[in-house]
Formats: C-alpha cells, sequence, structure tokens
C-alpha cells in the first residue's frame, strides 16, 4: 500500500519533472547563465530525491537547502517537504526547512507568513510553545492567518494554564468572529482566576472576577459552582446551600456532583432537614434525581440521610445487574431495623467495588476522570465531562 512518503516523493518528482518542463520551454537558451543554473538546479532535484528514496533525509535536506538559496520556484516543494518531515515526527528537520524559507531575503509577505505558520506548528508539535506564541502573535494582524493564529494562540493559553492572555485573545477573536463566545470559554477562564484566587485566599478578587464572568449560558453553572464554593469557604453555608439548590434544579445532570457539596453544608448548618428537603424536591420530578442522589450516596460514604438511602434502596431494586448481584429480598423483608441494617451492608460493599476513577465520563471522546474538570484533556471540549449515569466497576491492576 503507498505510504504518506509515497505519495510526497511522487509530488515532490511532479514538481522536480515541472520545473524541468518550464525551464525548458520558457527558459532563455541564450542565457548561458540560467542554463546552467537549470541544470544545477535539476541536478540537484535528482540528488536530493535519491538521498530521500534512500532514507538518508539528513543528506537530502543539505541538498535542498542549498536549492533554496538559488531558486525562488523552489518554495512550494520546500512547504511540502518540511510538511512531510513534521508528519513523520522528524520537528528538527521540519524546523531546519522553514527557518530556512524564512531567511530567505526578498520573500513575499505571502510566503513569510505561511513559513512562519508552518514554522509555529513545528515548534507546537515539538512542545516548544514559547517559540509558537511568538510567532503567532507577530501573525496576528495577518489578513490570511490572524483569525487561525488567534485559535492556535488560545489553545497555547489553555494548555499553560495562562489565563488572562486566554481572555485576552479570545475578546480579540470575539470582534472577529461574533459566534466564537457562545461556547461560553471565556467564563470558564475567569473561573479559573477565580478558583486560583480562593486557593490564595484572596476571596474578594475571586468574586470580583466571577462577576466578570458574566450570566451567559455556557459557562454559567461553573460560576455558581464556585461562588457557592466561595460561601462554603467563608462559612455562609445557608447561601452555598441556596446556590447549590439551584444548580440541581435547572441541571439535573450535575446531581451527582452536587448533592456531597450540599450535604457538606447541611452537615456545617447542623441541618438534616434541610438536606432531606432539598433531596425530596429532586425526587419529585419525572427525571432521574432519585437515581442521582443513590449514586451520590455510593461515591460519599459521609452522607447519612434517609432520603438518600431510600434513593438508594430504590435504585438498586429497580436496577437489572444490580438485581441479580445482590440479596434484593433483605432489602424488603423483616422490620425497618433489618433493612436499614441490610442497606448499610449493601453501601458498604458497593463502595468498596465501585470505580472512583469512572465516576465521570467525556460525552465527546469518552475519557474518564474521578473528579469533575470543565474541559476534557484529550478532546479539549468544554463543559463535556458529565457525571456517569451508571456505577462502574473498577478494574481491578493486573
Ligand atoms: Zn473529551
Amino acid at each position: 500500500m503507498p505510504t504518506e512518503s509515497t505519495f510526497l516523493l511522487a509530488g515532490l518528482f511532479f514538481v522536480a519533472a515541472a520545473l524541468g518542463y518550464f525551464f525548458a520551454v520558457f527558459g532563455d537558451d541564450d542565457e548561458e547563465e540560467e542554463e546552467l543554473a537549470t541544470g544545477q538546479l535539476n541536478a540537484d532535484y535528482i540528488k536530493g530525491l535519491n538521498f530521500l528514496l534512500n532514507e538518508q533525509p539528513d543528506q537530502a535536506l543539505e541538498v535542498f537547502m542549498r536549492m533554496v538559496e538559488v531558486d525562488d520556484e523552489t518554495l512550494e516543494t520546500h512547504f511540502a517537504l518540511g510538511s512531510l518531515f513534521r508528519r513523520r515526527g522528524e520537528l528538527n528537520r521540519a524546523i531546519r526547512v522553514h527557518q530556512n524559507i524564512i531567511a530567505r531575503p526578498n520573500l513575499s509577505v505571502g510566503h513569510r507568513e505561511q513559513a512562519m505558520v508552518s514554522l509555529a506548528e513545528d515548534y507546537l508539535s515539538a512542545g516548544l510553545f514559547d517559540r509558537a506564541e511568538k510567532l503567532y502573535q507577530d501573525l496576528r494582524e495577518s489578513a490570511e492567518y490572524g483569525v487561525r493564529a488567534l485559535h492556535k494562540l488560545i489553545r497555547i493559553y489553555e494548555s499553560t494554564n495562562d489565563w488572562e492572555p486566554a481572555i485576552e485573545a479570545y475578546q480579540a477573536l470575539e470582534k472577529i468572529e461574533p459566534d466564537a463566545g457562545e461556547d461560553g470559554r471565556v467564563a470558564h477562564y475567569y473561573c479559573e482566576l477565580a478558583e486560583q484566587a480562593a486557593m490564595d485566599r484572596d476571596f474578594p478578587r475571586a468574586r470580583e472576577l466571577l462577576k466578570k464572568a458574566g450570566g451567559g449560558r455556557r459557562g454559567a453553572d461553573r460560576v455558581r459552582l464556585v461562588l457557592a464554593g466561595l460561601a462554603q469557604e467563608t462559612g455562609d453555608h445557608k447561601e452555598a446551600v441556596k446556590v447549590y439548590r439551584q444548580v440541581m434544579k435547572d441541571q439535573p445532570r450535575l446531581i451527582t456532583e452536587v448533592v456531597p457539596r450540599l450535604a457538606e453544608s447541611c452537615r456545617e448548618l447542623d441541618d438534616q432537614n434541610l438536606l432531606t428537603k432539598s433531596l425530596k424536591e429532586l425526587c419529585k420530578g419525572t427525571g432521574d434525581g432519585g437515581k442521582a442522589i443513590a449514586l451520590a450516596t455510593v461515591y460519599d460514604p459521609r452522607i447519612v440521610n434517609e432520603t438518600a438511602l431510600e434513593c438508594l434502596r430504590e435504585y438498586v431494586l429497580s436496577d437489572e445487574v444490580l438485581g441479580n448481584l445482590v440479596d434484593t429480598a433483605s432489602l424488603e423483608r423483616g422490620d425497618a431495623n433489618d433493612q436499614r441494617v441490610a442497606l448499610d451492608k449493601l453501601r458498604e460493599g458497593l463502595g468498596g467495588f465501585v470505580s472512583q476513577t469512572h465516576r465521570y465520563r467525556c460525552t465527546e471522546c469518552g475519557y474518564v476522570t474521578s473528579q469533575l474538570i470543565w474541559q476534557c484533556p484529550t478532546c479539549r471540549s468544554w463543559e463535556t465531562i458529565l457525571p456517569a449515569a451508571q456505577l462502574s466497576v473498577e478494574t481491578p491492576v493486573t
């Protein structure tokens, strides 16, 4: 089967042949100097291609580098060569090709920017974010590559957790692409900064940053969760409970995540009735509120509440897989005390059985994690990691 290199080499042959034809047809036969140059050019091409075919990339590189010094017409071939090296993971060679192009005198603006973009891609692939960032910053005003440069800068700042420049770049992008703001990333950037400020115990700054995050559709859940966290940190558990209840009402998908936090604040307030009332409200709806509470109860053994345990009992009785695994009759027979003992035992067993590492799953790429994170580290999507709808069994380490 032909490989990518085969196609590229075929392309290089084609360019070489086309250049030969070009010089043969349009070349000025009267100018001996150009004839000599053309002959040298073709000879160099054949030499370079031979080195490539013989898997001698360094020798091929030397030949092609010399050619760039003599002829403009070979530029596209050199871009293709640089791209080939990058895709093969030979980043030092790709960087050398693109640096060589940029160093050429009298390069057109278009070719210079194309080479800068290519070199920045090489740097990104090599993990040299600071060098890539500088090139993309220089390209921001480019008519052709400006938007691309902003997208790449945002990606770099997200990877390096540089949230302030990320905000600046994203706001610049929104001026060009008004739809860009709809994914709510800026709110997440402000939340990142607010969480850092909260870790530094600078709560006024954290609140100020959350105000800037705004009340957009996306990112709003996180803003409210961070706000509730700040309320907890500063001892305002009543406020925290109020916010948590609102989040769960608006976003049932976050119930499993929020119930342990709510339970914590209710413990601090020494008010189990408030927790019971909140949980009962969640069960009233037609959704899976009860099931989400049951999952939270398995994950967090500190939740001690009759309504939460009742949700767990109902979940186990209604779940086909669990129903076959456990003695469900023990949850229904005998007096309330016997049932409670059986339920506690089952809960403890499930707690040791379920996978903490599979608690959350990215709906885009399937990445699993043990804690709620707002940007998937694999597919880079925001708000696609959600609490799993089912308990997963821990896979033993072999
Ligand atoms: Zn993902």
